[in-house]
């Protein structure tokens, strides 16, 4: 590793480098495009992410559970490298090449289920999750698209009807698509229902206010991303999955998130060996190149017309030869396993953290996939102003962190898996230090 691995602060955060490029940002880059910690980086890797005044700052985001083999990884950077020299494109759909395929028969290998499996690669996840909806209408001939609660699902038209929060993914960008209706999720922390009982609370919710048979598919995050990290109580995913089955609704898991070994399983649904039938794919799959995919039974895949799915760049073949470097990286380093070990690690700690602050109303998630959900004391009352000064100071002591959650009171944790415990570990003194810090 050619960056150090250590954190490393040489001015302030932001420092006087990334405040005159962020003049220039507010100059050219739309507002709409905001920024969670304004640090303009230029080299990243390991756990580390090197900004333009040279600060180290470790890294507890992967930019969003994208750069799970961490940044630039080896393998994705001599894939990339060989790729990008050969050709850039040529469209899948005019004239085709191994990369696509190779990448195909690699998610059909490793998603949950053996049986036949075919993909579709799209460019974002958001892309994806449309033409999981679009693959299940066509198959079923029926309308109609279950969600959750606190779902997070995309930016486009029909994952904007999908995601479940108004700000700032909604507001003011309607109308929506339509068709789209959402039940109840299990939410333990808040429901203190069993996954059965929250089970049938949705099912009961989507049979009268929609209709089993009118329904094409049920859309899930297996644990919730943007939503709060939400893991739902054990049986919820295999009782709505048996019942989708019942009514031949398509089973589709969102696992842009939870996917490629982030919480401690290459997929999340294998925890509970829930087979959906199909599943969308995008964030860690490639190292950070753009790409996504939709997986699934071969009958329904196949049910679409020629020509019925694809785009431009989808599959471009630089993201493919990223995407086979990231699957060798997390095969021969068994990064699964990793992810547990590390999550591990961040659940002792997160522990200790919650038996001393009183605002930590619960630990959750899994593997490398963890998150602390602060409420007043003694109450399910969110606290979004603590989490948002806890998550400041992290961020002014060189420790990159995430916030999530409808309220917006959920801390969440998503290093890369090529982080050192050693760096991990530090990474949570300052975690402490900013609870310690913030009073309470
Ligand atoms: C990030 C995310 C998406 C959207 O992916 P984009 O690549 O940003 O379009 C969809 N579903 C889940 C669960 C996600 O976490």
């Amino acid at each position: 590793m050619s960056i150090a691995q250590e954190r490393r602060l040489v001015t302030e955060i932001p420092g006087p480098g990334s405040l005159e490029r962020l003049d220039r940002k507010k100059a050219h880059v739309a507002d709409g495009v905001g920024t969670t910690l304004p640090v303009f980086i230029v080299e990243a890797g390991g756990g580390v992410l090197v900004d333009v005044d040279g600060n180290h700052l470790i890294d507890l985001g992967s930019g969003i559970a994208v750069t799970t083999v961490g940044n630039a990884a080896p393998s994705v950077v001599r894939n990339v490298q060989e790729q990008v020299a050969k050709f850039t494109h040529t469209c899948f759909m005019v004239t085709p090449y191994d990369g696509y395929v190779d990448v195909c028969a690699a998610l059909a290998e490793l998603t949950p289920g053996d049986h036949a499996k075919k993909s579709a690669l799209f460019n974002s996840g958001a892309e994806a999750v449309e033409n999981a909806v679009k693959i299940a209408r066509v198959a079923t001939g029926r309308d109609a698209v279950g969600v959750f609660d606190h779902a997070y699902h995309g930016r486009t038209n029909l994952t904007m009807a999908m995601t479940a929060k108004n700000m700032p993914y909604k507001n003011g960008f309607g109308p929506f698509a339509g068709e789209v209706y959402r039940a109840p999720m299990s939410y333990p922390l808040r429901d203190g229902l069993t996954g059965e009982q929250a089970a049938a609370r949705a099912i009961d919710v989507l049979d009268k206010q929609v209709g089993a048979a009118n329904l094409a598919c049920l859309v899930i995050e297996p644990i919730q991303g943007e939503g709060g990290f939400v893991v739902p109580a054990p049986g919820f995913l295999p009782a709505l999955a048996a019942w989708a089955e019942e009514n031949g609704i398509v089973f589709i898991a969102d696992e842009i998130q939870t996917g490629f070994c982030r919480t401690g399983d290459w997929f999340a649904c294998d925890h509970e060996e829930v087979v959906p039938d199909l599943v969308t794919t995008a964030k860690g799959m490639a190292g950070g190149l753009p790409l996504a995919a939709v997986t699934g039974r071969a009958e329904l895949m196949d049910s679409v017309h020629v020509g019925g799915l694809g785009g431009t760049y989808g599959g471009n073949p630089v993201a493919c030869a990223a995407a086979l470097g990231a699957i060798e990286e997390m095969r021969t380093e068994v990064l699964d396993a990793r992810a547990r070990e590390l999550g591990a690690i961040m659940a002792t700690r997160l522990g200790e953290l919650a038996a001393q602050h009183e605002v930590i109303a619960e630990v959750r998630g899994r593997g490398a996939m963890m998150a602390i959900e602060l409420c007043a004391p003694g109450t399910t009352e969110p606290d979004p102003v603590r989490t948002a000064a806890v998550s400041a100071y992290c961020h002014q002591n060189g420790v990159v962190t995430l916030t999530c959650g409808t309220w917006g009171n959920v801390f969440r944790f998503l290093p890369p898996l090529a982080i050192s415990d050693t760096l991990l570990e530090e990474a949570f003194d300052v975690v402490a230090e900013a609870f310690a810090a913030t009073g309470g």
